[in-house]
């Protein structure tokens, strides 16, 4: 059992106080035991010149999406190598200080309990397991000419499971409970057209408040919750109205629907760091040059939006949401909310707010007595300069559970 004191270190707790140089985090088993000072003789940890934070969240991956998107959906790429980048993705995410995740959309759980049990490397993950669509909304993304009856031939079973198509409250309702008989911790279901689905528009609905009440309802039952992909607000509204929990990336979000979902507690999670790696490269995730053009639009739409929910009092997480086989920039995400908000928020939302957001806040988001030993040690102060957030090199130390997973000091 672990049992040491970090010493030496500058603390930032995650819960918004000022930073702290000089108290010693006790780590006990898996969890911090105290912060104070060691008895002589104790076991120490030496991370003098390093500042410490808790473990980041990312509130938006995507595991199951690790390969270049399009030679993968063409089962241009094996299994086993689809399963290769996967964990070597996860490892990475580990690396570069992310201790928990949360997936929204297209692993299976399987992939979940391989890190838990320890055969790989990687971050706490919570899954959603495949995302909900309506046939030809996002999430579908099949070629126009490929019958929907063969999109189901994409999924891997046991590894990757990308979406179910539902028309109608009661087939809904069979996909949803199909969802969580799988493994899934919670449901995200795709409400409004997205950037990546070509044949739809950014402006469309999806799914009627009727359909996504039916999977509120379901998760509610298992005392779990749904999260909605929704750009514009007539879809934010219908999914508000239908009581989900939380809303991904909220490109159109205006003050009107930013009150509405202040008032019913709704939290947002802003995606910055993948439309900028599209806006760079389109190409470097497998997609299609053409996508760039609704990739600006959208990114700006999201710092709106995102100051807007903030103005009304929404709760805002944090999530990175790339794609492909170049995930190393999750930290970006984090640089990005420092420019726009400041370090400190930035740190605050991937860390106790996306606790929360997660419904983990009682294990992890901060560096408290009695949460779950999971820390990141930084070999210079993100505070100070967070560009360090998004530069793996710079994180020094990983400790998760109690236990060091990276130590590159
Ligand atoms: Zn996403």
């Amino acid at each position: 059992m672990s049992d040491y004191w970090i010493v030496g270190a500058r603390i930032v707790d995650g819960t918004g106080k000022d930073p702290v140089h000089g108290p010693a985090i006790h780590v006990e088993g898996d969890r911090i035991a105290a912060v104070g000072s060691p008895p002589s003789g104790a076991q120490t940890l030496d991370a003098r010149g390093l500042t410490i934070t808790p473990g980041l969240i990312d509130a938006h991956v995507h595991l199951g999406l690790s390969s270049d998107i399009n030679p993968s959906l063409r089962r241009e790429l094996s299994v086993a190598e689809l399963a290769a980048d996967m964990f070597d993705n996860c490892g990475r995410t580990l690396d570069a200080g992310f201790t928990t995740v949360r997936d929204t959309g297209g692993i299976d759980a399987g992939l979940a309990r391989a890190v838990s049990s320890g055969k790989v490397r990687g971050p706490r993950i919570l899954q959603c397991g495949p995302v909900q669509c309506q046939t030809g909304g996002h999430g579908h993304f099949a070629a126009e000419w490929e019958p929907t009856a063969d999109w189901y031939d994409h999924d891997i079973p046991g590894l990757r499971s990308i979406s179910l198509l539902s028309d109608g409250p009661e087939q809904m309702r069979k996909n949803v409970r199909e969802t969580f008989r799988r493994g899934a911790d919670f449901l995200k279901l795709c409400v409004t057209g997205g950037v990546m689905s070509t044949h739809d528009k950014i402006g469309d609905t999806q799914f009627t408040t009727e359909e996504i009440a039916v999977a509120v309802t379901e998760a509610n039952a298992r005392g779990s919750y749904v999260t909605v992909h929704a750009h514009n607000n007539a879809g934010i509204r219908n999914a508000v109205h239908a009581g989900v929990a939380c809303v991904e990336h909220g490109s159109e979000i205006d003050e009107e629907t930013a009150g509405l979902m202040a008032a019913k507690g709704v939290a947002l999670v802003p995606t910055l760091a993948t439309m900028h790696a599209l806006l760079e490269d389109p190409t470097q995730a497998g997609l299609p040059a053409g996508i760039t053009d609704r990739v600006g639009t959208v990114l700006q739409g999201q710092v709106d939006g995102l100051l807007a929910s903030r103005a009304a009092g929404v709760k805002v997480g944090l999530g990175s949401d790339l794609i492909g086989a170049n995930q190393r920039g999750r930290g970006r995400e984090l640089s990005l909310r420092s420019g726009i908000e400041s370090p400190m928020l930035a740190l605050q939302a991937a860390t106790r707010i996306n606790a929360e957001i997660l419904r983990i806040s009682d294990k992890v988001g901060s560096i408290e007595v009695g949460k779950l030993a999971d820390l990141t040690a930084w070999a210079s102060d993100p505070l100070h300069n967070p560009e360090v957030f998004g530069e793996p090199d710079k994180v020094a130390l990983v400790i998760q559970g109690g236990r060091v997973v990276k130590d590159g000091r």
